[in-house]
This record gives structure tokens, sequence and C-alpha cells, in this order.
């Protein structure tokens, strides 16, 4: 990667400052229950436990839009956040999650770019992520502020099959082809090769180039499920195992480091009073502030 943006941007005898990709700051979780019923009861648990603003990320879209909804009728303000939303409503819900007028986001991997919102206190994947890489960018989301927070992969036994299934099977030209012709009519589709090309197509990729792309990825996303699957089953310390694969230096293991996510973790979590939801201000007042006529 570092020689890429070296090449790519003709860098000649650049100065490099590389730092370690550690953040001791986050509690890297993993944790395997026996079904999907006690996944359910344990991910409820957990987003009860743990205070402040927090995301949750699924495979499904209609597993985001199941836990919204559950979470909801425990009167939490949560929200799913998926590509078959339109632009708008999804600007809006990234807009309430900032403003902390929503406090869950639960959403596939569609939701997080450009996310930089600083007190995330949890980040939990209910499904095993695509990658090392993707792994470790979605859990850097959460304590950008610097503070102690929760990041925790929950899984069932199946979930390891599906991502398996998943990584060995690539959408064929004629998925691509037909989604590319009928857009509109997979918007309600649930599957992860169908999301992945409609990600795809919303970030302006023509079809050749989707084809390239994912003829491309063949490989490389066996490679990945295997590299994450090795971090997620290994009884070392999970810290260390990720920051070898990104060849970087960090800590040993500690107390708040790896492993399950245990009341004596979640006690030493950053905490404070609840985030105040920001009210919208009327339009004097910002015109006020951003002329400097306070
Ligand atoms: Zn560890």
């Amino acid at each position: 990667m570092q020689q890429d943006i070296i090449h790519g941007l003709n860098l000649t005898r650049p100065k490099r400052l590389i730092t370690s990709v550690d953040r001791p700051n986050l509690f890297m979780g993993f944790e395997t229950v026996e079904n999907a019923k006690q996944k359910q009861a344990r991910a409820l648990a957990v987003v009860q436990q743990v205070q402040g603003p927090k995301i949750l990320y699924f495979d499904r879209k209609k597993e985001a839009e199941r836990y919204a909804e559950l979470l909801q009728g425990q009167g939490i303000a949560a929200a799913f956040y998926h590509a078959g939303l339109d632009t708008l409503e999804r600007d809006r819900i990234q807009r309430q999650f900032m403003a902390n007028q929503v406090a869950v986001i639960c959403a596939t991997s569609a939701f997080g770019m450009g996310i930089d919102k600083p007190d995330v206190r949890l980040v939990l994947y209910l499904h095993l992520p695509d990658s090392l890489e993707a792994y470790s960018q979605g859990i850097g989301r959460a304590g950008r502020d610097g503070q102690k927070s929760a990041t925790l992969v929950l899984l069932e036994p199946n979930d390891l099959n599906r991502a398996g299934q998943f990584a060995a099977s690539v959408p064929d030209q004629r998925l691509i082809e037909t989604i590319f012709k009928h857009p509109s009519a997979y918007t309600d589709f649930d599957d992860p090769q169908v999301d992945l090309i409609e990600a795809y197509i919303q970030a302006g990729f023509t079809q050749p180039q989707v084809e390239a792309q994912l003829a491309a990825r063949r490989g490389e996303k066996q490679k990945s499920f295997q590299a994450i699957a090795a971090l997620a089953t290994t009884s070392d310390c999970k810290r260390t195992t990720l920051l070898r694969h990104f060849d970087s230096s960090g800590a040993a293991h500690t107390a708040f480091c790896c492993g399950a996510l245990t009341p004596a973790v979640i006690a030493q979590l950053a905490t404070g009073a609840p985030a105040e939801p920001i009210k919208s201000q009327d339009w004097q007042q910002i015109f006020a502030r951003i002329f400097n006529r306070n």
C-alpha cells in the first residue's frame, strides 16, 4: 500500500512518517455464543450496558432493520442504515446520529464513510467482517476522542460458515448485467452480493469496471476470509495478531486489550452524562453566529 501511494503520487524520495495502527483505547472484544437466539440476547444486553453512541454492523439489510426495531421497542433511539435507502434518507440518519438524536445505528457496511463522530463508545459486529482491513477500519470508528471504548465481534457458529461461503462465491457476469439493467428492482434484495454490486453502482462504477473489480477480487476475498477467520478463532492475543498482519508494532496484552467483553471491561469504558441532542437552531441564531454577531 505504501508503495502504491508513492508510485501513484509520483513521489521521489518522500519523507515517510509511519505510525502504528494500534489504538490502545479500543478493547477488541470477540465472543462466540451457541446460536442465533443467544446472540440476539447478548447483543441487546451489551447495547444496554455500554453508554454513549453505538454502531451495530450487519451483513444483511433485513437484520439491520430487525435490530433497529427491537431496540426501538426497548425505548432506545435506534435507526437502520443501508444501501436500500435513498440518498436523502441516508443523509438524514447520518445527521441525526452526529447530533445525538439517534443513539444506535444498525447498519450494513454502507455506513461509515465520512463518519467522524468522536464519542462512539461501541462498534458491534454481528457478522464476521470481510477482511482484517475492513475490521480495523470499522472498529476504528469507536473512541476517536481517545477515550476508552469497546468493540465486539459477536458470532454464532453459523456466522463463520456463512462468511466462508460468501468468500467462496463472487457475483457472476449475468447477475452484474441484470442489476445494471434493472437497478431499482434489486434495492430490496437482501443479499451481500447484490449489495456489493449496488455499492459499486452508487459509487459511479461502470459495468465493465465492476466486472474487472470483482474478477480481481476473487482470490483476494478467499485470502481475506482466512485471515479474519484466523483472528476470530485464535486463542492468542487478538491485538498482537492484528498488528502482526499490518507489520505494525504495539504493546503486549494487558487487562484492557482483547477477549470477552466482561463487566470488568465495560466498567473501564469512558462514561459521562449522555450527550445532549443538539437542538436545531432558528436561522437568525445561525446567521448571527456565522457573522460573529453574538
Ligand atoms: Zn490482547
